[in-house]
């Protein structure tokens, strides 16, 4: 059993929902503004890395791997990281 952050609704283990205000539970919730924000990041700092990468090897495909995964990278890391950690989404927060 555990409580809801939000309206102190106690919720059974088995379920995923509370039902007291809806708020859902979930394992490895990474924020929308998170990945926006790592995104950014990975963007900003992705493609001169990327354009040096392909300075230095000519080699596109190589190029959009190193920026896919300076983008995709920090986000899937995250994920993964937060695997096991539970969280709680408020409905309106959606
Ligand atoms: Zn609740």
């Amino acid at each position: 059993m555990s409580e809801c952050p939000y309206c102190s609704t106690v919720v059974p283990e088995s379920a995923s929902v509370c039902r007291g205000c809806g708020a859902e539970r979930v394992k490895g919730y990474v924020s929308q503004q998170t990945i926006k924000g790592l995104a950014g990041v990975g963007t900003i700092l992705g493609i001169p890395t990327a354009f040096f990468i392909a300075y230095v090897t000519h080699s596109m495909p190589l190029m959009v791997i190193v920026l896919l995964t300076m983008i995709l990278g920090p986000i899937l890391y995250l994920k993964l990281k937060n695997k096991e950690k539970v969280s709680w989404i408020r409905p309106t927060a959606r």
